[in-house]
């Protein structure tokens, strides 16, 4: 059965009171190739006053666009009215939107044939643009004339090329020669809508053609940041996670973590990552990895940072179980892991709590870490009374 209980219920309820209701977009596309969904969008004859009167707890993500969101039994669904879009004055967004009540005017303004199915509650298709026979050619094609639809919202361009990321389909050629015509209208777009495009790239499975496909095409000529060598960035895929790409992009272009996370928009998290495998690369290009820096590092940056040295020096790279293994050796990984805590060496002289307490743990933290001193509660205690109370 399709969906989860939540969007059937959903479903169910408007279907039953009377407005044509459908589940749409990139679910329905998924469950034919028979993959999990993960968001699952509604599509509705109701409008939006209408659906938040048939639920109890509703949120409004944009009446004028016709979303609402219906938490049921605790899952968060998206309710959109069946709408067309009124005219684009930049590429990006529509002037307007006007609620119909036609399914068919509401798939014609989907992006791909692919992308504009829907399923009834009884699971019936409803296909009028050939989206089953794309889906099984593999084919990504625009509804209707390409360049009018590209022309409409440039980000459908990049949408084209990242589901070469994630479905592994080629691009109609007729939909590609029109991206080759209009990549130029791509740097109209807001930076936060080509980063998340991005980021579903990056973590699709055949993100190398993708980016190849972005190359060929002359979209990556128009995005803000992009290696001059866009083969050195395919190579590092398949990418572990959005920021094992960017931190990629960002090697291959040479470029610093903070041109990529300003470019990009990165969020702090991404950024601390960036510069967790920066200074990993640096140190791996040097010389080899110490006990400090395996401590210093988690194990995702870690293998970002072989991955791309073996890619920039052209070495093999170690294996995830040797990087594991390097980090499983250390004594310990955090603080947390010292036998010994704060409230334990205040107890064990007649000093004062104070900021020395921090320093002596830091000194027992490296002395534990370097194998001076055996993480073990007695021979700390011991450490400690000799290196800092015998004077007493
Ligand atoms: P994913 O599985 O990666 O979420 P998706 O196709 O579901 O892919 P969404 O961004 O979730 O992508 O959009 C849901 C649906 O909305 C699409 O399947 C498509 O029908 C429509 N859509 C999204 N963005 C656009 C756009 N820029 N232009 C036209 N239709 C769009
Ligand atoms: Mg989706």
């Amino acid at each position: 059965m399709f969906g989860t209980a939540g969007s059937r219920a959903v479903a169910g309820r408007l279907t039953e009171a009377g407005y044509e209701t459908v589940f749409v977009g990139g679910a329905v596309r998924d469950h034919l190739l028979g993959k999990q969904p993960k968001d699952i969008d509604i599509a509705t004859a109701a409008t939006p006053d209408q659906v938040k009167s048939l639920f109890q707890s509703t949120v409004d993500l944009g009446t004028d666009h016709g979303t609402v969101l219906v938490i049921q039994e605790g899952e968060p669904i998206e309710v959109t009215t069946f709408r067309t879009e009124g005219t684009y004055s930049d590429s990006r967004r529509p002037d307007d939107v006007q609620f119909v009540t036609s399914l068919d005017e509401d798939l014609k303004r989907r992006d791909f044939t692919v992308n504009a199915l829907a399923m009834t509650f009884d699971g019936a298709i409803v296909d009028p643009f050939g989206g089953q026979r794309d889906l099984a050619a593999k084919t990504i094609r625009a509804v209707g004339q390409p360049e009018e639809r590209f022309g409409e919202d440039a980000l459908r361009m990049l949408r084209a090329v990242r589901f070469v990321a994630t479905l592994g389909f080629s691009i109609d050629p007729a939909t590609e020669d029109a991206i080759r015509k209009l990549a130029p209208a791509l740097s109209r777009l807001s930076v936060e809508r080509v980063k998340a495009e991005f980021d579903k790239l990056f973590a699709g499975g055949s993100a190398a053609d993708s980016l190849r496909k972005m190359t060929e095409t002359g979209l990556a000529d128009v995005l803000p940041l992009f290696p001059e060598l866009p083969e050195l960035l395919a190579a590092c895929a398949p990418f572990r996670s959005p920021s094992d790409g960017w931190a990629s992009l960002m090697a291959a272009g040479r470029f610093t973590p903070g041109d990529v996370a300003r470019a990009y928009k990165l969020s702090n998290r991404e950024r601390a990552y960036l510069r967790s495998v920066d200074s990993l690369l640096e140190v791996r290009k040097h010389r080899g990895y110490t006990v400090d820096d395996f401590y210093t590092a988690s194990l995702g940056p870690l293998q970002t940072a072989e991955k791309l040295a073996a890619a920039l020096l052209q070495q093999q790279p170690a294996s995830v179980c040797e990087l594991e293994a390097a980090l499983d050796a250390l004594p310990i990984r955090s603080k947390h892991d010292l036998a010994v805590r704060g409230e334990h060496v205040i107890g064990w002289g007649e000093r004062r709590p104070g900021k020395w307490v921090g320093d002596v743990l830091d000194a027992i933290e490296h002395a534990v870490l370097h194998r001076e001193l055996p993480n073990d509660y007695d021979a700390i205690k011991e450490w400690y009374v000799h290196e800092y109370e015998r004077e007493d």
